[in-house]
């Protein structure tokens, strides 16, 4: 199979995944490094309703190169992490309402469940609600994302980057997930946060054997078509 269909049809899966899973509302995006200076994405649509016919290819200045439909707006966000950051290989943006949530309070993301430990480095927030729609606001981002794994943008939503999809579709699950227990239990009380070491240990853990694979394969089970 040519690489390119075989990468499309990896990320047609994970916006399955995400889509099963609610993640996804009519906007977002998800992005993957098909070749060093080759992004595939996926147009501007709702990317949870995606076929392998819609996904678009950019070049890293992300003008079109290949597809039907449109770059999305925020696409400058991704090339310039792409840019600022050569090992990653995938970009997830979403805008679930608990990741929105969380990006209005100071406390922002705290590492309160075993899934969340792959946040124990921190989620930066960037401050401003506007849309990554220029270069100049993409670089902006990239800089406060710096070295993490994700990043709250304020009351808009939050994008997580990878070195690896089926890590990615990990992440933006567990993002949101630690941060759901991280809201129901401020509810009842200040929530206690896993130390360093104990979130190191889990995700010693979580990256071993077939962890990653078991996460994967009940969520692509739970994909309908
Ligand atoms: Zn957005």
């Amino acid at each position: 199979m040519d690489p390119v269909e075989l990468l499309k049809e990896k990320l047609l899966l994970a916006c399955k995944i995400f889509q099963s899973q609610k993640l996804f509302d009519g906007f977002g995006h998800v992005t993957l490094r098909a070749a060093e200076d080759r992004i595939l994405s996926t147009p501007k649509m709702p990317p949870g309703k995606v076929s392998m016919r819609d996904f678009i290819i950019l070049n890293m200045e992300g003008e079109k190169l290949e597809g039907f439909g449109e770059p999305n707006g925020e696409t400058p966000m991704h090339i310039s992490i792409y840019r600022a950051r050569p090992e990653v290989k995938c970009i997830l943006h979403y805008h679930p309402d608990e990741l929105i949530a969380a990006s209005v309070v100071e406390q922002g993301v705290k590492v309160v469940a075993n899934c969340g430990v792959f946040f124990y480095q921190g989620t930066p927030i960037f401050d401003s609600p506007s849309l990554i729609v220029t270069p100049a606001l993409g670089d902006d981002l990239a800089r406060v994302l710096a070295g993490h794994n994700s990043i709250l943008l304020r009351g808009h939503g939050a994008t997580v980057v990878s070195g690896d999809l089926d890590e990615l579709v990990r992440l933006g699950i567990n993002l949101v997930k630690n941060v759901r227990i991280q809201i129901m239990a401020s509810v009842l009380g200040a929530p206690k946060a896993h130390s360093e070491a104990e979130s190191r240990s889990i995700v010693e853990l979580e990256t071993q054997g077939n962890a990653l694979r078991r996460f994967l394969d009940y969520y692509i089970s739970e994909t309908v078509d």
